[in-house]
């Protein structure tokens, strides 16, 4: 194996990871909301999609003949989890997901940018389609969150001020 095929493939793992994480965290925001609908759908459309790229990428690792990553798979989860239960502690949950999602979105596009060079690089041809048919769809939840960013920060404000309203999910 070559320098690049050895990055390829570990590039490969932590998106993997990156995507189980993905999957906990979204499933874990989307349960708890119960005042924003068109977040949680949003969220769910997203969780369905992400799923889909793990499917992909256990595909891809499966052909290079790579098992995911178990310990970088934990790591995930555990990051995941921690991070469900910090914004369970805060009175601004909803938004403050949407932050964490939008920021995570980003770490997504950065890491399919970078496989997809890595597998151009190395002629690897199915692993350059698969991140290219998965990127616009993070491009796709980036952009919608940003958007949706003042709208979800007015609701949030709106119910805040509004006697016994509970707007933190
Ligand atoms: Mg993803
Ligand atoms: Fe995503």
């Amino acid at each position: 194996m070559t320098k690049a095929e050895e990055h390829l493939l570990d590039w490969l793992r932590d998106a993997h990871a990156m995507e189980q994480q993905a999957e906990q965290m979204l499933e874990a925001q989307a349960k708890r909301l119960e005042h924003y609908p068109k977040l949680k759908r949003r969220i769910e459309q997203h969780i369905t999609e992400t799923q889909g790229q793990r499917r992909l990428l256990e595909a891809c690792l499966n052909r290079l003949g790579a098992r995911p990553s178990t310990l970088k798979d934990m790591t995930g989860k555990l990051m995941a989890f921690g991070q469900a239960m910090g914004g369970m502690m805060m009175t601004d949950e909803v938004v403050k997901g949407a932050m964490s999602g939008y920021v995570f979105e980003n770490l997504e596009i950065a890491s399919y940018t970078i496989l997809i060079e890595a597998a151009k690089q190395v002629g690897d041809t199915q692993t350059q389609e698969v991140c290219e048919q998965i990127l616009p769809e993070e491009i796709a939840m980036a952009d919608w969150l940003r958007e949706h960013l003042p709208e979800l920060t007015q609701a949030f404000l709106s119910r805040s001020a509004t006697p016994d309203t509970e707007a933190r999910k």
